[in-house]
């Protein structure tokens, strides 16, 4: 079979190796859909300290079961499955407290190379964080499982009150995942971005926008607030600059919730005044439990919104030079890699 490799950066190279044979408890499941994300991106560009080269990549996918390990009896070969990469060990201290996206071996057990002909899924995702996709959800739908599974875990740490005003900052996948789910829970929903393209999109599947640009984003949320701010702002361009702006752009009481990451090393400052006498709360998404993903699921079955306008290419698996190059050059939002 045909898994893609990152061998260095901007480099990936397309090598045959033998089918897995599928581990007990687990499958092999031959890929259909995978989506490229930002982490993809970023490593790349730049490599990534957790993916030494050469590694296989890519995490969001959906496809079908080719083989069944030993052991496992909820599966058949050739059902289809929508799955997340990573699932909880269920026993370590963070799991017994339900802060399972803080399981200790969450990342070390997760897997990586969906940009192949097939993946191994391991028993501790395929008995926790697998779904039967059903036969009216596309494997495009299905990929869409992983980065919604963290939009919908982001929401919940924030815990807003019914019709909140919600800004949220970046015009990329995760940025308008965000906004589309707020606008669906009945929030109001503004998307800060930059991109023309990216506002154009985001305005036609429904979503007010603000180009910061062109706008002092700081006045325009006033504007939008009776002169208060946002209730809640969730960051999600990864940038020390917008990190800082943050705390500024929400009411008294307000929340920031920064789900962009930063490099390991950043630092960021605010002023002392506003967190305290102003109550402003920041909090930090990281990854998603078992229950944001049984959500996230049960928002693809229901078709909530329609994720898919967000894929702005697809490709062939033998493409996947092309599908890099074109996300490095700043073309396309996300891509849809079907094998
Ligand atoms: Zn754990
Ligand atoms: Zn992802």
């Amino acid at each position: 079979m045909r898994v893609a490799m990152l061998v260095s950066p901007r480099s990936i190279e397309l090598r045959e190796v033998a089918m897995p044979e599928p581990p007990p408890g687990g499958a092999v499941v031959a890929v259909r859909v995978a989506l490229t994300d930002g982490t993809d991106l970023k490593a790349y560009r730049r490599g990534h300290p957790q993916m030494p080269f050469p590694t296989p990549f890519g995490h969001e996918f959906s496809g079908e079961i080719l083989a069944l390990g030993a052991g496992v009896s909820e599966w058949r070969v050739g059902e289809a499955i929508a799955c997340v990469h990573s699932a909880p060990c269920g026993i370590c201290f963070w799991c017994a407290a339900g802060e399972e996206e803080l399981c200790e071996s969450v990342m070390d057990r997760k897997i990586l190379g969906a940009y192949a002909d097939a993946i191994v899924v391991p028993p501790h995702i395929l008995s926790r964080n697998a779904f039967h996709k059903p036969e009216e959800m596309t494997f495009a739908e299905a990929a869409f499982l992983e980065p919604l599974s963290c939009v919908v875990h982001s929401r919940d740490l924030l815990a807003m009150r019914r019709r909140s005003n919600v800004a949220v900052f970046g015009d990329g996948g995760f940025g308008m995942l965000h906004a589309l789910l707020f606008a669906r829970d009945g929030h109001e929903s503004v998307l800060v971005g930059r991109r023309p393209e990216r506002l154009a999109l985001a305005a036609s599947l429904g979503l007010a926008t603000i180009d910061a640009s062109a706008r002092d984003v700081a006045e325009a949320l006033r504007e939008r607030t009776g002169g208060r701010g946002a209730d809640a702002m969730v960051e999600c361009t990864g940038t020390a600059e917008v990190w800082e702006l943050a705390p500024s752009l929400v009411r008294r009481g307000g929340v920031v919730s920064f789900f962009g990451g930063l490099p390991a090393d950043a630092r960021v400052a605010f002023r002392a005044a506003r967190l305290h006498y102003d109550e402003v709360r920041l909090i930090s998404p990281f990854h998603f439990t078992p229950r944001a993903v049984a959500s996230a699921f049960a928002l693809l079955r229901e078709r909530a919104f329609d994720c898919t306008r967000l894929i702005s290419h697809r490709y062939r698996l033998d493409r996947i030079v092309d599908a890099f190059a074109a996300l490095d050059a700043g073309i396309g939002l996300k891509a849809a890699i079907e094998v």
